[in-house]
C-alpha cells in the first residue's frame, strides 16, 4: 500500500496456513502485478502450483521469508524461490540479531542493484538519487553478530524439526497440526496446531507454566491499516484459523523433557483431569 499498490486477500489452506493457489487464482485480475506469499510459522505452500501460476499470468512471486529462514523448498532455500523475498532478522525469528534487522534476497542483479539504492535514499553509484528511497541500511553491529550466527543455520532447524516431529507422534488426535506442503521442509518458526478450544487450552496450559502464542487473532484483512484497500471477499478459513491456532513451545534450547511436559499437560486437558 506504501508504494501505491493494492492488496488483494485471498483465502488460506487449511493445513499450511498460507495462502492456497485456488483462492488466490480466482483473485487475478488485469490489473494483478505480483503474488505476495507468507511462509508463515515457516511453512512452505505448495510452491509447485504457484510457480506455474505466476508463469501462467505473467505475474512476480515474491516471497515473506521473515519467519523462514532454514525451510526448504525441493533443496532450495525459502525465500530464494521468487523474484525477491524478504527475511527478517528481528530477536523473535530464527536468525535472530539483537536488534532490529532484516534482508532481501534476489538472484536478479538489477533488482539487487534497485534495492540497494532503495535502502539508501535512493542514491546510486555516482551519488545522485534517481528516485526516493528510505534509510533501511543494516546496522554494522547486527551484521557482525549475524555473520557469527549464520554459521549455525542450519543446527537450529534441524533441532526445530526434531521437536516438531515429537509433537507430532506425541500430541492427542483432538488437535490438528499445521505443517507445510509435500516436498518443503519447514523452518518450524512456531509449532502451530489448532482446537476449537484453543483459548481454554492455552489458558490450561498456562496455569501449569507453559507460555503459547495465539498469534494473528485478527486476519490483515479485518485491520483497520487495511480498510482504505478493501471491501475484501469473506475468507472463511483465515478467520477459523484466527481462533483455532495455537503455537507451541519449539525453540531449540527446549529440552526434551520440557517437551514431554509441554505434550503430557496437552494430553491432560483433552483428557478432563
Ligand atoms: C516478523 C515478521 C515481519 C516483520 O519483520 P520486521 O523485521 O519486523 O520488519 C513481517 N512478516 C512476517 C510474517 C513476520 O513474521
Amino acid at each position: 500500500m506504501q508504494v501505491g499498490a493494492r492488496p488483494v486477500f485471498a483465502d488460506i489452506d487449511q493445513k499450511t496456513l498460507c495462502l492456497l493457489p485456488g483462492s488466490c487464482a480466482a483473485a487475478f485480475t488485469p490489473a494483478t502485478k505480483a503474488v505476495l506469499l507468507v511462509h508463515v510459522f515457516g511453512h512452505c505452500a505448495d510452491l509447485e502450483r504457484f510457480h506455474s501460476l505466476c508463469e501462467e499470468n505473467n505475474l512476480a512471486l515474491v516471497e515473506n521469508a521473515a519467519q523462514a529462514i532454514g525451510g526448504e523448498w525441493h533443496g532450495r532455500r525459502l525465500g530464494s524461490l521468487g523474484r525477491g523475498g524478504a527475511i527478517s532478522f528481528h530477536p523473535t525469528k530464527n536468525l535472530s540479531a539483537l536488534g532490529d534487522a532484516g534482508a532481501v534476497v534476489t538472484s536478479d542483479s538489477e533488482l539487487a542493484e534497485r534495492l540497494r539504492q532503495l535502502r539508501s535514499h535512493g542514491r546510486d553509484g555516482t551519488g545522485r538519487h534517481a528516485y526516493l528511497g528510505t534509510n533501511s541500511h543494516l546496522d554494522e553491529l547486527q551484521a557482525a553478530f549475524l555473520r557469527l550466527k549464520l554459521g549455525k543455520l542450519d543446527a537450529e532447524p534441524a533441532r526445530r524439526r526434531e521437536l516438531a516431529v515429537r509433537y507430532n507422534a506425541g500430541l492427542p488426535r483432538d488437535v490438528r497440526i499445521a505443517d507445510g506442503a509435500e516436498g518443503g521442509i519447514s523452518s518450524y518458526h512456531q509449532d502451530a496446531i489448532r482446537t476449537d478450544r484453543r483459548d481454554a487450552l492455552k489458558q490450561f496450559l498456562l496455569e501449569r507454566g507453559i507460555g503459547t502464542g495465539d498469534y494473528y487473532p485478527a486476519p490483515a484483512h479485518s485491520e483497520p491499516a487495511a480498510a482504505a484497500a478493501g471491501p475484501f471477499p469473506l475468507l472463511p478459513e483465515t478467520e477459523r484459523a484466527c481462533k483455532e491456532v495455537l503455537t507451541l513451545p519449539v525453540r531449540p534450547s527446549l529440552t526434551d523433557e520440557q517437551q514431554k511436559t509441554v505434550v503430557d499437560t496437552v494430553r491432560r486437558f483433552f483428557a478432563g483431569v
